[in-house]
């Protein structure tokens, strides 16, 4: 039998988010995730049925690979349909390079795929604004990244806790890695103050300097 997955859709834009925002990516919107945040505002019923060859035929079509900086594996998390990715990763090979955007919890699922993954977007969720506790799983799936370029990004709201801020830092300074602190959105607008914003940086800064704070840009300036 055929090896398919959902995709929730496929679309060229800016990235908004990380190191990587103002670059053209194309985003294939994988459905469904292993997770249920708080914050999560994704609906992921709907979606068309892909094999890998089918999306491939459809992306090389309709795009010019070579023109966009990365294709952003998102989701919902892509990592559920990694016996699909396992097939579809090598045809897009040399093409364009692969971003992963993943909630950084499925540590087996990557370590099936990441040699065709170039860049890793792991988000870390705080307990204070996801509702969950997957710290020992983040790190898990952080020991896993080694050799391929990798942030954390996370998103806070005024519930960020001394004991999430120390969680963080020692994930950045085990491993080396980048932290990318995003506020958390309220539809179109920050849910925290700058003020606030300053403060949590400063307190991240006195510990780890690879920090930064990164907004949703592509909410400012109204595209996807
Ligand atoms: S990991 Fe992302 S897609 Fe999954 S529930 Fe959380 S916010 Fe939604």
């Amino acid at each position: 039998m055929a090896t398919v997955t959902k995709i929730n859709e496929i679309f060229s834009s800016i990235q908004g988010e990380g190191p990587v925002v103002g670059y053209k990516q194309l985003f294939i919107r994988f459905c469904n995730c292993n997770l249920h945040c708080n914050y999560c505002d994704t609906e992921f019923l709907e979606g068309e049925i892909f094999t890998p060859e089918k999306l491939y035929e459809k992306i090389t079509r309709k795009y010019e690979l070579k023109n966009l900086h990365s294709i952003s594996l998102t989701g919902g998390e892509p990592l559920l349909s990694v016996h699909f990715l396992k097939e579809f990763l090598p045809l897009i090979k040399d093409k364009t390079k692969v971003y992963l955007e993943t909630n950084a919890t499925m540590t087996q699922e990557l370590n099936q795929v990441k040699d065709y993954i170039d860049i890793i977007a792991a988000d870390i969720k705080l307990p204070s604004s996801s509702g969950m506790n997957l710290f020992d799983k983040h790190n898990d799936f952080l020991s896993q990244c080694k050799g391929i370029q990798t942030f954390v990004k996370i998103v806070f709201d005024n519930n960020i806790t001394e004991e999430e801020i120390d969680f963080c830092i020692s994930m950045g300074t085990k491993y080396d890695i980048e932290l990318i602190l995003q506020p958390k959105m309220n539809n179109d607008s920050m849910s925290v103050s700058s003020d606030f914003c300053q403060k949590i940086l400063d307190k991240f800064l006195q510990k780890y300097q690879n920090v930064r704070l990164i907004p949703q840009v592509h909410k400012f300036i109204e595209i996807r």
